[in-house]
């Protein structure tokens, strides 16, 4: 029996822009007295009309152009009804067949790809306050967050394990920042995750689907991680109990509870939606011309991925990239050494790929003057050969045994040795000359 996890993401993330969706209250609500930031657009009141924030919109289709997916030339906006008092209007206005962005991916460092399905605009709901006033069990809203920019990120269920997903996730919380659409703090619930669960159960009698489940509103990765772990589970067992497969009918909704760390069933099919959208008739549809997206595209700042193989392009190892693309003031640095040079190799002799992992590990101060530091830390490796032969064979001469191992044939201790090495002379010399040297002496 063979199990694949099949796993999707939606992700909510919420705008940082002055004004809300819709409407020009502040959408900076937190923390805020509830219900002081509040109109009769967000409030839902009748007669009320919308004016869509371009800001907004232009954000949503920045996250779409760095999550590779094509703008759409042809875009409206649609009504999603429900009924839940978080909700004053009694629909939430969001995009159905004509998002602002779709047919993305993203790409995990195993190179796997992950398709991104849509990124569309949408509104967030007002906030619900299950609360004892004089005694009674009450719940009151606060509409201060009803109506701020919300753009929902879409992946195809291509994720197959819990670490995949968590990657995809941090990747896409990295982006977000990067491009400055949102602070994406997970606290502030700036950024909500919703995973899609099934499994693909492979046995004698073929393939096998589970139905699909959807946990809600999950606020941190590490929870997220927890929910889909015991969701695979639990749907293993629960197929083998019931060999019920998946049907356009039996998806149903879970809520994850992080202290007992279970999903608990919150919708089932009876229950099931019904959102009925259709065209927004109060926003007119869009065409966003070429020159928009290309000028947004122009707008976007280097992404991880693009910096990391910057690095990598001028001769730096990708361990070391990964551990410096986000430092700003060492990429200033290595901008510097490089603009110094025709070919993006700097002269002066100086190992791109040393000095980056001298900066990455902290032997640099960077304040200081980085090229001397660099010079002092570097010339007595790579010059004096004779001391370096003499620290080599201490360490050989405190270590028999492991020179034992090496003549026994476990060439690979070579690597303990240039660990040593390293560390006696505090990573001012070339590994690789010091290998040299400590294969040299160890067949003596
Ligand atoms: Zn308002
Ligand atoms: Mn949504």
């Amino acid at each position: 029996m063979k199990i694949t996890p099949l796993i999707g993401l939606e992700v909510h993330v919420e705008l940082e822009t002055k004004s809300k969706m819709f409407c020009g209250c502040p959408a900076d609500h937190f923390g805020k007295v509830p219900n002081t930031q509040t109109c009769p657009v967000c409030l839902g009141l009748p007669g009320a009309l919308p004016v869509p924030n371009k800001k907004a919109i232009e954000s949503c289709m920045k996250i779409g152009l760095a999550l590779n997916c094509s703008v759409n030339r042809l875009s409206k906006f649609d009504r999603k009804q429900y009924f839940y008092p978080d909700l004053a209007k009694g629909y939430q206005i969001s995009q159905y067949d004509q998002p602002f962005c779709s047919g993305g991916f993203l790409n995990l460092d195993s190179g796997k790809t992950i398709g991104i399905e849509r990124v569309h605009q949408e509104e967030d709901t007002g906030k619900l306050q299950h609360t004892v006033l004089n005694g009674e069990k009450v719940t009151l809203v606060d509409f201060n967050r009803s109506g701020v920019p919300l753009v929902e990120i879409v992946s195809k269920p291509d994720m197959s394990s819990s670490s995949e997903a968590k990657e995809y996730l941090k990747k896409i919380h990295e982006i977000i920042r990067t491009i400055e659409v949102s602070n994406a703090d997970m606290e502030k619930g700036q950024m909500r995750l919703e995973p899609t669960v099934n499994i693909c159960i492979e046995d004698n009698s073929g393939s096998h689907f589970t139905p699909l489940v959807e946990i809600k509103n999950i606020n941190s990765f590490n929870f997220a991680v927890q929910a889909i772990e015991y969701e695979v589970k639990r749907q293993v067992e629960e197929f083998e109990k019931t060999g019920i497969e998946k049907t356009p009918n039996n998806k149903t909704t879970r809520g994850y509870d992080s202290v007992k760390k279970i999903t608990f069933l919150q919708r089932s099919k009876e229950e099931a939606k019904d959102y009925r959208y259709f065209p927004e008739p109060d926003i007119p549809p869009f065409i966003i011309e070429n020159e928009v997206i290309e000028m947004l595209r122009r707008e976007l700042p280097l992404l991880p991925d693009q910096k990391i193989a910057d690095l990598v392009k001028l001769g730096v190892e990708e361990r070391f990239a990964k551990l410096v693309y986000n430092r700003q003031e060492v990429m200033n640095v290595l901008d510097v050494i490089a603009s110094k040079n025709d070919e993006a190799i700097p002269a002066n002799d100086i190992n791109i790929n040393r000095l980056v992992s001298l900066m990455a590990n902290g032997k640099i101060d960077i304040k200081k003057d980085v090229i001397a530091q660099y010079d002092s830390l570097t010339k007595v490796g790579i010059t004096d050969t004779t001391q370096l032969t003499q620290i080599v064979q201490n360490i050989i001469d405190d270590n028999p045994s492991i020179v034992a191992e090496y003549k026994k044939g476990k060439i690979n201790v070579v690597g303990f040795f240039v660990g040593q090495a390293m560390k006696a002379t505090k990573g001012s010399a070339d590994p690789k000359t010091l290998s040299t040297i400590i294969s040299d002496l160890l067949v003596k």
